[in-house]
């Protein structure tokens, strides 16, 4: 990533406190953080803050002992003012000190929305003035992703897609959702992911619980498996694929409803061009799937966005009138859940390009039978 692109970050959000009338933005370590600056601090108890100034003056600052990580990571050409702390000092005065010192008091702060809320109440009696969340300030840039960030998502596609053509060699009758989410653990990072975010393989009834991740049920020979799993990359981009799985054959009256659910991806991901609302790709595989019955078994939105987080703007959802445009990414994940019985997901992520989505994502949709 060039220096330049977190400059011209700063500066956007710099632009955007200016025109919106607010003072500051404070960072703590996290996707917001690592988007803006491209650190990949830990979030600890120690303050690690970001301060962004309206007028561009920009502040880091870092316990002393995480110093040498900070300048590692190339903070120091990016204009910051690099202030550290001991342990014994209060790194909270010393941020409300420094900030004074060059652009006097502030009364309208923002705080990202994902500050702990300790941090949050600490810097707002420091700083004397009541904080608010950013909102959308930052995510607002960060659901538009760059020509990098988009070959990173791609990147994230090929190495989880990787994983999924190797499923057949893990799913055998007798073995534990564990023992499999185990072996896809592994293969994740062996694919070039450097974290595994999630490992869900749910067997038979399991399948019937969207964020079930793993037990320690014995997979048997006729249930559907749903597969979804995802890690994030050295890039800090994330994956994010569901696939299908049934050891032998599934039960008869289930092929019908997997191909409806096809046929509700597919369409849903060719109704992604630039120009629609969300909603109204959301809408897309609801309908087919409510014209085949199956509307009561689909509990979920049809997407998320996704980028340094997995889940992230834009969200594929009813109510969302947020316009596609050119860069956004997002999966398409429609499925059905039958309680007791079994469930059904098919994933890709999609990258808006050109005005139409291109999916990351590219194995086989079919139930994989093995
Ligand atoms: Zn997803
Ligand atoms: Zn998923």
């Amino acid at each position: 990533m060039q220096k330049d692109e977190y400059r011209n970050r700063i500066a956007k959000v710099a632009k955007h406190l200016d025109s919106s009338n607010q003072d500051l933005l404070l960072v703590t370590p996290g996707a917001d953080l690592r988007y803006l600056i491209g650190y990949d601090a830990l979030p600890l108890e120690r303050l690690t803050c970001l301060a962004i100034h309206r007028s561009g003056v920009t502040w880091l600052v870092v316990p002393t002992l995480e110093r040498p990580s900070a300048v590692a990571h190339g903070i120091e050409d990016l204009d910051i003012h690099l202030v550290d702390w001991q342990e014994t000092q209060n790194p909270y005065e010393i941020l409300t000190k420094e900030i004074r010192s060059k652009v006097g008091k502030n009364k309208k702060i923002l705080v990202n929305n994902l500050m702990w809320v300790e941090k949050a109440f600490k810097l707002s009696d420091a700083l004397g003035t009541q904080v608010n969340l950013a909102e959308q300030l930052v995510a607002q840039f960060r659901s538009v992703k760059t020509q990098f960030e988009v070959n990173a998502l791609h990147e994230a596609g090929q190495a989880i897609d990787n994983v999924h053509n190797q499923i057949h060699k893990w799913l055998r009758p007798g073995r534990t959702e564990r023992e499999v989410g185990r072996d896809i653990a592994n293969a994740i990072i062996e694919s070039g992911h450097s974290r595994v975010d999630f490992v869900i393989v749910g067997s038979g009834p399991n399948g019937a619980s969207p964020h079930h991740e793993v037990s320690d049920r014995v997979i048997n020979v006729g249930e559907p498996v749903v597969v979804d799993i995802g890690g994030t990359m050295p890039s800090g981009y994330c994956s994010d694929s569901t696939r299908m799985y049934v050891i032998g054959k599934a039960p008869e009256e289930y092929y019908a409803k997997y191909e409806v659910l096809k046929i509700a991806q597919a369409a849903a991901s060719k109704a992604a061009i630039a120009g629609v609302s969300c909603e109204s790709i959301d809408a897309t595989a609801r309908d087919i799937l409510q014209s085949a019955g199956l509307g009561d078994y689909f509990i979920h939105r049809t997407g998320h966005g996704i980028g340094l987080e997995t889940h992230e703007d834009p969200y594929i959802v009813s109510g969302n009138k947020t316009v596609l445009q050119n860069g956004h990414a997002f999966s398409i994940e429609p499925g059905f859940y039958v309680a007791e019985k079994y469930g059904a997901r098919i994933e890709d992520i999609l990258v808006c390009s050109d005005g139409v989505a291109v999916p990351t994502n590219k194995v086989t949709r079919e139930l994989v039978e093995l």
